[in-house]
């Protein structure tokens, strides 16, 4: 259904409000969602049972429910566990995700997940390079690093994804970093990368 568009959507921008006060709003986006994990997977229709085998896993609520307020309107949730869906689950696209979770809501873990018959695995750096040269008239080859481009080996992809994370600055350095293979047919999640940061002193 669609609507016919407002002069403005400033009423619905936190920071549009009159009596908009940044860390105020900040520790009550904290306390409407007791996010706990990021989950970075394929959006391939087949793996759309990854995060429910990582809550499992893991431990957490997912998806929860989400909490109406007393004017009807829709302002928490009860999960513990959000969700990055991206290409191949390649932590490349999930990074500017990891450091604003953290900002709104503090996060203990991040997992990424890569699953068995992924199409990233179907085609080469050299080849989608090459394609979007010959077909788009467009040079890609230094818009992503090479190695974010494709699977070619699942336990290099998932070093390489979760040591991406680990080097960022916007992951925070207590952050457990787990990285998973996830069969499609059978639903099993193997763990290859185990990573639990460094737990600060208070
Ligand atoms: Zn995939």
């Amino acid at each position: 259904m669609t609507s016919s568009i407002p002069e403005t959507f400033d009423a619905f921008a936190f920071s549009k409000q009159p009596d908009f006060h940044e860390p105020s709003v900040r520790q009550a986006f904290r306390k409407a969602v007791p996010l706990k994990t990021l989950v970075v997977y394929c959006y391939d229709p087949r793996a759309t049972g990854i995060p429910e085998a990582v809550a499992r896993a893991l431990g957490e609520v997912h998806p929860g429910e989400v909490i109406t307020g007393e004017r009807g309107n829709k302002i928490a949730s009860t999960t513990t566990l959000f969700e990055v869906v991206v290409a191949g689950g390649r932590a490349v696209d999930a990074l500017r995700s990891v450091t604003v979770a953290q900002h709104l809501f503090g996060i203990t873990n991040v997992a990424v997940v890569h699953h068995t018959h992924c199409g990233a695995t179907s085609f080469t750096a050299d080849g989608i390079i090459d394609a979007y040269r010959d077909e788009q008239g467009a040079d890609i080859s230094s818009l992503y690093e090479r190695e974010s481009l494709c699977i070619s080996d699942y336990i290099e992809s998932l070093k390489h994804d979760t040591g991406l994370l680990r080097a960022s600055p916007g992951t925070p350095k207590h952050v457990h970093i787990y990285g998973f293979v996830y069969n499609i047919d059978t639903g099993e999640l193997s763990l290859v990368i185990d990573d639990p940061g460094v737990q600060q002193s208070e």
